[in-house]
């Protein structure tokens, strides 16, 4: 079996596939100063999967993460299908979905899969940044780097840096401390700025939403991330259900992998901003519960500007 035919196979189940050494791969991460482990299996292949941008907005008593969540969890996804790709190719490999020490994004733009926006996304000539990325370390000798040439770049526009509400993106680069997907998928305390910013259960789509280069309307959507019903979260579920519960009733969720005090969280944002009072008293018995002091401190602070809109 070739790189080539390697390739095919993959192609089969990902919108977009590149092949580059994984020496080479290496030496890029040096010039970008990421520090990645060593990797023995020569040949290294990338791999993207489109997502649909889907907007459903947030009600009273809903509330939703970020479209990219929508449907099964991705990182499930991916993995099944590099695996049922790889059954079919007769070599040792290390498959790699998020949570890995490498780095994807350079793989990515070096494998011709996308360039690298401003907004610190891979933008695809097709599919802009709307893609899940993986990649796979082969023990199959390298020969030849199968990717497309892309010419595409951000340029001038700066579209994405005026809109990231709290300034994590610039022309230099990325303050990843500012960043609200950052912050919001984070076991921390929220400070007073970053519960106003926040405007999701999770994640931010924001840079993305306003990308010219995405698509403005689905492309195609693969059928594991159909809509399962579950993408909007109940807020009642989050403040009566337990842990295990709520991982039960909102399972195959990639919102889930961070578990369901973040998203508790990150709602008591969201109630502020709809002035919602209605879920006063579960905060209150939430505060008298074994939940950790980050989710108590912010709680209570937010707790206390509620009861203000509730006694107004
Ligand atoms: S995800 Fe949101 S906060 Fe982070 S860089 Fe993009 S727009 Fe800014
Ligand atoms: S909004 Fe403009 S600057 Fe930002 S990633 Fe898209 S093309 Fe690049």
């Amino acid at each position: 079996m070739n790189l080539q035919q390697i390739q095919e196979h993959f192609l089969t189940m990902f919108d977009s596939v590149g092949i580059v050494s994984t020496k080479d791969y290496l030496e890029s991460c040096k010039l970008h100063q990421k520090s990645v482990p060593n990797v023995e299996y020569p040949t290294l292949v990338v791999v993207g999967l489109h997502y649909p941008k889907r907007i459903i907005p947030s009600t009273n008593t809903y509330l939703l993460p970020s479209f990219y969540t929508f449907g099964s969890d991705y990182h499930l996804v991916l993995r099944k299908r590099m695996s049922e790709v790889m059954s079919k190719i007769p070599y040792d490999y290390i498959a790699l979905v998020d949570n890995h020490p490498h780095d994807e994004r350079i793989a990515a733009s070096l494998s011709g899969i996308g360039f690298f926006g401003k907004n610190q996304l891979i933008i695809h000539p097709r599919y802009g940044s709307y893609q899940f990325l993986g990649m796979l370390f082969i023990n199959i000798p390298f020969t030849q780097p199968l990717r497309s040439i892309n010419t595409d770049s951000c340029g001038d526009c700066h579209i994405c840096i005026d809109a990231c509400p709290p300034k994590a993106l610039s022309e230099q680069g990325y303050n990843v401390d500012r960043c609200i997907s950052n912050f919001n998928q984070s076991k921390q305390v929220l400070s007073d700025s970053q519960i106003k910013q926040n405007h999701l259960l999770f994640g931010c789509d924001i840079c993305q939403l306003v990308c010219p280069k995405n698509p403005k309307v689905s492309l195609h959507v693969h059928p594991e991330f159909n809509l399962s019903g579950k993408e909007q979260v109940a807020i009642e579920d989050l403040f009566t259900l337990s842990a295990r519960e709520f991982e039960r009733t909102y399972s195959n969720m990639a919102y889930l992998w961070k578990g369901k005090t973040i998203l508790m969280r990150n709602a008591l944002t969201l109630l502020l901003r709809q002035k919602n009072v209605s879920y006063n008293t579960m905060i209150e018995t939430s505060l008298q519960q074994d939940y950790p002091l980050w989710y108590k401190k912010t709680a209570t602070s937010i707790l206390s500007l509620l009861q203000e809109i509730a006694n107004q």
